[in-house]
């Protein structure tokens, strides 16, 4: 037992995580709640090597927004555009292949792909884009669409949220993102994500995916109006849907960010709260496997420490990165491969190149072998300008 537990007022707490007992919703407020940010640590970080041991993954992908006209306005999202803004796109398919084409030349595995809620494509869009993507590559994972871009989807295709899955997933979809989650507590919902769908609505889409066979990963954004107790309501709603489902393959918290948005907090979570909350999540998240440190939001710096405080998992490569960058996230729009498995062996972890579906595609040595992180920024560098080349 550590120093910082040992004299911690969280120690009770501690006994419990090792006892292997749940904890309560009370338990994950205290958590959060709390000031000892080593102690949380340092009892979240038993609880991340107990799950997973000492690897520490990172996935090659591409992040593809196909586009960001959207019928909705989302208080606090900073994406969206409407059909008179100069600043809207929309790609043709003919572009994303181009783009996934580009991507697959740089090794990666994975294509994420959101978009907004478009007022007027076709249901065969994306039912069409899908097969044109995997057809480039069948071992190219495809995880795309958020909960409301699928009920967006069968609205418009006139289908049944589960007929709508059922055809996607034909087309070539293997997974849906989390994004859309926010925060479930209808009283934010309704002062940051006004229209957007209910947390039932939310839920019953993973829901049903996971019936499908389907995996998903889910969301939370933070540190915007919600209070601790919105965080944990969010939380416990989420565990409940994994003690049914066991879809969930990994959970992602989201740091909110505060620019070019309607939504009146002018800063980010502080450092702390991010720490915490990914503490917390891994502590009372007990049906999850894996709990990502989101570099984007985070900053890459603060992700890995992040991976003492609960969190084994970076996120990927993403190349192109809107969203977030969109509402102000200072982080560079690509991490290389040489810089993540730099940051997880720092932290003292083994890295893992993952899939999609968490699953190790490659692991390197704890230490670097000679020779190799040179190899590797020439491989950056190779994508960097590949990248400017576009
Ligand atoms: S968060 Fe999504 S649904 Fe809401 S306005 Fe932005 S793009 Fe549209």
């Amino acid at each position: 037992m550590s120093f910082a537990i040992q004299h911690s007022t969280l120690r009770d707490l501690y006994d419990k995580v090792v006892a292997g007992e749940r904890l309560s919703d009370a338990d994950a407020l205290r958590l959060l709640e709390s000031k000892d940010i080593n102690a949380v640590g340092a009892i979240a970080d038993f609880a991340r090597q107990r799950k997973v041991g000492n690897r520490a993954s990172y996935i090659l992908n591409r992040y593809i927004n196909y586009s960001n006209y959207c019928i909705l306005s989302c208080q606090f999202c900073s994406f969206a555009r409407k059909k008179r803004d100069a600043d809207g796109f929309e790609l043709s398919i003919e572009q994303m292949v181009q783009k996934a084409r580009e991507a697959l030349a740089l090794g990666i595995t994975e294509l994420h792909i959101v978009g907004g809620l478009h007022p007027s494509l076709p249901f065969s869009y994306y039912v069409d884009f899908l097969q044109a993507l995997k057809a480039l590559d069948p071992r190219l994972q495809l995880k795309c669409f958020t909960a409301i871009e699928i009920l967006h989807l069968a609205w418009l295709g006139k289908r049944s949220v589960e007929q709508t899955l059922v055809e996607l997933k034909a087309a070539g979809l293997e997974s849906l993102t989390g994004g859309g989650a926010e925060i479930f507590r209808k009283e934010v919902r309704t002062q940051i994500a006004r229209g957007k769908e209910s947390a039932e609505e939310y839920l019953d889409v993973h829901r049903i995916w996971h019936r499908l066979g389907g995996r998903s990963t889910c969301t939370m954004l933070f540190g915007h109006v919600e209070t601790l107790a919105d965080r944990v309501h969010h939380l416990s709603l989420l565990r409940a849907l994994q003690d049914e489902t066991r879809g969930f393959t990994g959970f992602v918290p989201l740091p909110y960010q505060p620019e070019n948005n309607g939504i009146p907090v002018s800063t980010p979570p502080t450092g702390f709260d991010q720490l915490r909350t990914i503490a917390v999540s891994r502590l009372y998240l007990d049906n999850f496997d894996h709990v990502t440190a989101y570099w984007v939001g985070m900053g890459l710096k603060l992700a890995q420490v992040a991976l003492s405080y609960g969190a084994d998992d970076l996120h990927g490569t993403i190349l192109e990165e809107h969203i977030f960058h969109m509402a102000g996230a200072k982080s560079p729009q690509l991490q290389t491969e040489a810089e993540m498995v730099k940051a997880i062996r720092e932290a003292g972890r083994v890295p893992v190149q993952r899939n999609t579906f968490y699953e190790a595609v490659k692991e390197w040595p704890i230490q670097a072998p000679d020779g190799e992180v040179s190899a590797s920024r020439a491989k950056s560098k190779v994508l960097k300008v590949n990248l400017a080349t576009a």
